[in-house]
């Protein structure tokens, strides 16, 4: 029977990269460099609440991490390490193994090495808790309270896929076999834009990644910036997966939908040549789908010019009743 202190070192002990002290010691240990501020964040991430309990414990690994990079990725910053919690109900070695192989694959894309964490066993359910460190130098992060009147808003990638795959897992919308294989990768499997929000260092002023819808995570930007925006529902990027559902689950989707995992941020009109640049370096689409304006509030015209008045809603733990 394993030890915990097996488990440890089979699935989540990796050789630090050199000047890093990684898991064995009370403490990991990293080198902040000269200049520079460390950007950390943490998500909790809990069976039932955030994945189903059958989810592929190797795509399960590769989110946990995912989302929290995607932090980083909204600040700019550049990982350096990251630390792991879990809280196990029980010891299913081949679980373990497909989770740890999820997470250290994409730990070792982003130069993101494990160097620590707290394993234990829980009561009932799995819980996940993964904290990341990065760097950006002093004064360069990008903020929530940067937005300017005038800027553009950019999204990266596409919008809407997460959520379908979300409605259709969990039964909410009938099933369809196709749509859930042409959105599931969407879920499961999102990739946190960190190339992209580094390039934006020093072109745009705010950034926020949408984890819990897009009208939501703005509306973040606009309240902390002390602004509005004015969106065009034909200028969003809607996952080709969509194509055929109806107007109604699109539009909730697309703007209300959450798990995305792609940055929203303004810019300048001035630099949207610089915007274009930073997005082919880091191998991303990206989309103006409208402005930042002085009147609060957020403004969405449909195709035909019109304000639409009932928005979706975005995530909220604790929705007001
Ligand atoms: P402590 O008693 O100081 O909490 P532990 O015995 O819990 O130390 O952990 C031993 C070492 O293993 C520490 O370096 C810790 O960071 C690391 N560790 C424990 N669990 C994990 C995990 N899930 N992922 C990565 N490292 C871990
Ligand atoms: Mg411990």
């Amino acid at each position: 029977m394993a030890s915990e202190f097996d488990l440890i070192a089979r699935y989540f002990t990796r050789a630090a990269p050199a000047g890093l002290l990684g898991v064995g010691d009370d403490c990991a240990l990293f080198p902040v460099p000269a200049g520079e501020q460390v950007a950390t964040s943490t998500d909790l991430l809990l069976e039932g609440r955030h994945f189903f309990p059958d989810v592929d414990p190797k795509a399960l690994g590769h989110k946990a991490l995912a989302v929290n990079l995607s932090d980083l990725a909204a600040m700019g910053a550049r990982p350096i390490g990251c630390v792991l919690g879990l809280a196990l109900p029980r010891l299913d070695e081949a679980w373990l193994a497909a989770f740890a192989e999820g997470f250290h694959a994409l730990a070792q894309v982003h130069g993101c090495p494990l160097i620590g964490g707290d394993t234990t066993r829980s009561v009932h359910d799995l819980a996940i808790s993964v904290t990341v460190f990065g760097a950006v130098p002093a004064g360069a992060a990008l903020r929530r309270d940067g937005a300017r009147v005038d800027d553009d808003i950019w999204v990266s990638g596409e919008l809407g896929a997460a959520d379908v795959a979300y409605r259709l897992l969990d039964g909410q919308y009938p099933a369809d076999a196709a749509r859930l294989a042409a959105t599931r990768g969407a879920l499961e499997w999102p990739e946190p834009q960190v190339a992209l929000g580094v390039a934006l260092r020093g072109i745009a002023h705010a950034a926020i990644d949408i984890s819990d819808g897009l009208l939501q995570d703005l509306g973040h930007i606009l309240a902390a910036s002390r602004v509005g925006a004015l969106l065009h529902e034909d200028r969003m990027p809607v996952a080709a997966a969509l194509a055929g559902m109806p107007a109604d689950v699109v539009r909730q989707a697309v703007l209300g939908g959450g798990d995305v995992y792609q940055l929203c941020f303004t810019a300048p009109p001035a630099r949207r040549d610089a915007v274009r640049a930073a997005a082919q370096a880091a191998g991303v689409r990206v989309t103006q789908v409208g402005n930042i304006v002085a009147e609060p509030g957020l403004v969405l015209r449909d195709a035909a010019g019109q304000p639409l008045t009932r928005l979706p809603a975005g995530f909220d733990h604790f929705p007001s009743v």
